[in-house]
């Protein structure tokens, strides 16, 4: 045994800054820390490197204090058996990397300048060469209680940036990461998305509710689109999403619906909940009462939006998974004879009535075929001018209402028509009311 090892150091530890010697049960004697230190200092190491092996063994110090204190011990053992101290010009495993570690945080505030953020978080990619000196020293020497060179980058970089920038460094959802390439010490910037959350009302029936690019040439611009990528001049996406990306300085938007209605349905009553999510955003703090007189000004007689504010990626996760019931008025064409009071009896029949819909014919080339069931909670008559006839319907989420109305050819069943025994063709639809329960606080 040499005598860096076991018992031998017994007095030398006790002659140690106290926090070497606090018991903790997982962690290796002083005196095995000595003698890892020992060996791991036959190679030149810097004072971060060197604590960085013994990371985990006390949280308190930073590694380069760990690395300096550790260093002196090895000092000691050394000078005690008449040998040369430790000594340090470049660093073995980084080439002192941590020497540039105000370099890469200047270059990434001169990033961060760019754009609005509250708060950030730092990432880092290393030379691969780098970090295949560091696995091999844990695998020389045991790397239990070392801690990777990118944390204590990412951390020592993240600490200058917080006191200059004075916003705080945030692991759970940053506004911002800034990736640092310390090969080069350049940065990119990972800008999370704004989402704004609204509800829109739709007055029109000939605009879709999201962006809808051409078929013939996918987006590129043809004859057929005139040149615009898109098969319908504008949507509700653009009315909404445009003005709000103009004012973040975003470079595209999304948008996520609490369902959508067919192009031709109006959605009225409260409105539809939505959120618009803007990529690469430059600022955050943006007017959103401003902007939502201005999208309802472009607007006007086509689209209008209520209540924006500032959302977030888990509320487009409840909105996309939110299953309301819908309310509709649709105005029917019947052709055939029938009498309000055969239609009364009819509805009646259907309140809380399950139908089962095998997919309509009209969507069947983008959904699966299959058969769902799905519940008419109400039904009521609020006019009737024969041939046409008006109606409230009330439906759980999903429902195909103009196939409950027309029968699709017997796919929906039970449906109006089958009901009432004569054709009944949809002359237009309305959502008029989506009881939701989120959203709104
Ligand atoms: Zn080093
Ligand atoms: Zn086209």
């Amino acid at each position: 045994m040499s005598p860096v090892q076991g018992r031998e150091c017994g007095g030398l530890v006790s002659s140690l800054p106290t926090i070497y010697k606090r018991p903790f049960p997982l962690v290796p004697r002083m005196s095995d820390i000595v003698a890892r230190a020992d060996r791991a200092l036959s190679r030149d190491l810097c004072d971060h490197c060197l604590g960085r092996l013994f990371a985990l063994v006390d949280t308190g110090l930073t590694n380069r204090e760990r690395g300096e204190s550790i260093r002196m011990a090895v000092g000691l053992v050394r000078s005690l058996k008449g040998d040369a101290p430790p000594t340090h010009n470049t660093c073995w495993l980084c080439v002192n990397i941590f020497d540039s570690v105000p370099r890469f945080a200047e270059a990434v505030m001169k990033e961060l300048s760019k754009v609005e953020f509250g708060t950030f978080l730092i990432g880092s990619r290393v030379d691969p060469e780098i970090q295949e000196r560091e696995e091999r020293l844990w695998s020389e020497l045991g790397g239990e209680t070392a801690e990777p060179i990118k944390g204590e980058l990412n951390r020592e970089i993240g600490k200058i940036v917080e006191s200059s920038v004075g916003r705080p460094v945030e692991f759970g959802a940053p506004d911002v990461v800034a990736l640092v390439d310390t090969r080069f010490a350049s940065v990119e910037l990972d800008v999370t998305p704004l989402f704004v959350y609204g509800r829109y009302r739709k007055f029109v029936r000939d605009i879709p509710q999201t962006r809808w690019p051409c078929r013939m040439c996918r987006g590129k611009g043809c004859k057929r689109c005139h040149f615009t990528g898109k098969m319908y001049e504008t949507s509700v996406q653009e009315i909404v999403g445009d003005p709000i990306m103009r004012e973040a300085g975003g470079s595209d938007h999304f948008f996520h619906g609490m369902g959508r209605e067919d192009i031709d349905a109006r959605m009225l009553g409260n409105g539809r909940p939505f959120v618009v999510e803007i990529r690469e955003p430059r600022r955050r703090s943006i007017d959103l009462p401003l902007i939502e007189r201005r999208v309802n000004d472009e607007g006007k007689g086509r689209v209008e939006v209520i209540g924006l504010r500032v959302s977030s990626r888990e509320e487009v996760r409840q909105i996309k998974s939110a299953s309301p019931s819908k309310v509709y008025r649709v105005e029917i064409a019947i052709n055939g004879k029938v009498n309000k009071e055969k239609i009364n009896e009819v509805l009646q029949s259907f309140k809380r009535t399950r139908i089962t819909q095998q997919t309509p014919v009209r969507v069947s080339h983008r959904r699966a075929d299959l058969a769902r069931e799905r519940m008419i909670i109400d039904t009521e008559m609020v006019g009737f001018d024969d041939p046409l006839l008006t109606l409230v319907i009330k439906t759980e989420a999903g429902t195909y209402v103009k196939e409950f109305v027309h029968g699709d050819n017997g796919r929906t069943n039970p449906s109006l028509s089958g009901a009432l025994g004569v054709p009944c063709e949809v002359k237009s639809l309305d959502v008029i009311d989506i009881a939701d329960d989120t959203g709104d606080e």
